[in-house]
């Protein structure tokens, strides 16, 4: 009896196949040697484990899949049926056409970035930005971007506060998701964490009972991804400001979201907003870019220019820099604030504010487009990203029919489609939101649930 192992192919061979020549077109004869290799390493100890060897077509077809796994692009386009408007997951805001336009232009070709067209010399990357944040935010003497949130934070508290003590309400040193934990960021930026108040109530005297010859700053954070309901008290911005101003102490806001809308017009609850903070005379306001502001990954911190000026001088900036199609796509973003065209052209607002008669009428095609085994449902959207935590937008959902086959083995089909499906289970059903879902994907969206239904 041969060995199995004499069963596997050469290279050599592989490379002759038809399927394989065709992938050297597009890929380099070491690339494909180097696949090739490791499919044979997997076969070799598969067989050594007991299992036998395959036939010539099926290790060809492993070999293309190999390659179709390792040289695809990523991230992969997937559709959002989730409901869930800022999926964090799911890479949070889509952009507006203008956005990514914008971000298009930057990468394409050379940009003012960091060059003054007028004087011919060197120019600062933050110098539009500021003068945007400065029409977006009433009252906000200076503004910059980094790459994100945390980052900004991080620069804030380095830049104001290191060596000295940052005081925080016990209720809201928490812990903002994906490993985001205020008490260690605080630690990182070399800043003292000191809490103060309980979990569900601090009061503007336990602040001012807590500053020493140590403080460096005062820091409010928005608790965005929980509530505490109920017998609950935090001091009012405005309190927080005057007893900084009393003391000299610089007083610090993180918002999280970057709501730049007042959301209660959507029938939500209210978000803060970066206008308020300032309006209150906070020293600095942190927040997001890719939340609901509806813009890319990015971190802005708005406030007193004095304060600004030392963050964009500290050594970190440097290291938590945005780059030149984030910053395109963020300016533009911001622009649709300053046109007032948010609602109209930011999607993560658009999905929003779209009345439930018209997710109802997307919900319609959708079902008719799919066939038999979808029907309508109610259910609710939410707005994700940690924003406005318990509220619910409601919305007509189209639920599959599993065929026998289980909810979750038909979530595990709809996610293997071309473009990948997410969808939602709910009461042991599938179900797809057609409010998180763009207008240009509800054809990709109908043919991938029919294909996963086994309808082909
Ligand atoms: C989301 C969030 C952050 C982190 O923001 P990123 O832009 O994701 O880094 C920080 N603070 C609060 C309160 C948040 O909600």
């Amino acid at each position: 009896m041969t060995s199995p192992f004499r069963a596997l192919p050469s290279v050599e061979r592989v490379l002759e196949q038809p399927a394989i020549v065709d992938l050297a077109r597009a890929y380099s004869h070491e690339a494909l040697v180097g696949l090739i290799r490791e499919e044979l390493q997997g076969r070799r100890s598969a067989i050594a484990h007991g299992g036998p060897a395959p036939t010539l077509e099926r290790f060809v077809e492993s070999v293309c899949m190999r390659a179709a796994q390792a040289w695809e692009g990523f991230p992969r386009r997937v559709i959002n049926a989730t409901g869930v408007i800022l999926h964090t997951n799911l890479g949070r805001a889509p952009l507006s056409a203008a956005a990514i336009h914008s971000a298009a232009q930057a990468a394409q070709g050379y940009t003012n970035l960091e060059y003054d067209l007028e004087q011919g010399e060197r120019g600062s990357r933050q110098a539009h930005v500021d003068a945007i944040l400065r029409q977006v935010i009433p009252g906000a003497e200076a503004g910059i971007a980094v790459n994100n949130n945390a980052s900004a934070m991080m620069l804030g508290l380095a830049a104001i506060a290191v060596g000295k003590e940052v005081i925080v309400s016990r209720g809201e040193a928490v812990e903002i998701g994906g490993g985001f934990r205020i008490p260690e960021v605080l630690a990182q930026s070399g800043a003292k964490l000191v809490e103060v108040g309980t979990t569900n109530r601090t009061y503007v005297s336990d602040y001012a009972a807590a500053i020493t010859e140590h403080t460096g700053a005062l820091l409010k954070v928005h608790a965005s991804n929980f509530r505490v309901v109920g017998f609950t008290s935090a001091p009012a911005t405005e309190e927080l400001v005057s007893l900084g101003r009393e003391r000299g102490i610089p007083v610090l806001h993180d918002l999280g979201s970057g709501c730049l809308l007042d959301t209660v017009q959507f029938g939500l609850a209210h978000e803060p907003m970066p206008q308020e903070s300032i309006a209150a005379g906070i020293d600095l306001a942190f927040f997001s870019g890719d939340k609901l502001l509806g813009g890319p990954q990015a971190g802005i911190v708005v406030g007193k220019r004095e304060m600004v000026q030392r963050l964009a001088r500290h050594p970190l900036a440097r290291a938590v820099r945005l780059d030149k199609c984030s910053l395109a796509a963020l300016t533009a973003t911001l622009l649709h604030y300053v046109k007032g065209d948010a609602v109209r052209d930011i999607p993560s607002w658009r999905m929003i504010a779209m009345p439930l008669p018209e997710v109802r009428r997307r919900a319609l095609r959708l079902r008719r487009a799919i066939g038999p085994g979808a029907r309508l449902v109610q259910g609710k959207s939410t707005i994700g990203a940690g924003s406005l935590p318990g509220e619910t937008l409601p919305t007509w959902l189209v639920a599959l029919d599993a065929a026998g086959a289980g909810a979750d083995a038909l979530a595990a089909r709809l996610r293997d489609g071309r473009p990948p499906v997410v969808g939602r289970i709910q009461d042991d059903r599938v179900v797809l939101d057609p409010r998180t879902v763009l207008p240009d994907e509800e054809r990709d969206l109908a043919r991938v649930a029919r294909e996963a239904m086994g309808k082909g």
